[in-house]
């Protein structure tokens, strides 16, 4: 399955510089979308998420989320730690980044 697949690839390595998490779900805002010079933030349906082989890691999304749901992976708090496979899924496109969201939420509800 794609999204095992991704998170194998996360827990070996896989680089995620900037990473979107929880807070963003269901928020329609997109401010972050129009700073980013790189475009590489991407909107999969329920959230947005970053592509983690086109961010530069400039920063400059994080100050204009109006619910501070971007973190760099260095202080990613413990309960988003799904969130760094959730956004490195993009790479196999939305519908992996879904089924990781899909499996993060249906854990989060029997938790
Ligand atoms: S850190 Fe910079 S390049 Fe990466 S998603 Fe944010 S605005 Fe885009
Ligand atoms: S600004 Fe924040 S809440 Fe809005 S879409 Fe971007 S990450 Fe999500």
């Amino acid at each position: 399955m794609r999204a095992t697949a991704v998170r194998l690839a996360w827990l070996s390595g896989l680089a995620m510089p900037y990473v979107i998490g929880d807070p963003c779900i269901g928020t329609t805002d997109q401010s972050c979308i129009d700073v980013c010079p790189v475009d590489c933030i991407v909107p999969v349906g329920r959230m947005l998420v970053i592509h983690p082989d086109d961010c530069i890691d400039c920063g400059a999304c994080v100050p204009v989320c109006p619910v501070e749901a971007i973190v760099p992976d260095t202080e990613l708090p413990p309960a988003w730690a799904p969130f760094v496979a959730i956004n490195a899924a993009v790479v196999d496109g939305i519908e992996a980044v879904n089924e990781c969201l899909d499996l993060h939420l249906a854990h989060s509800d029997t938790a």
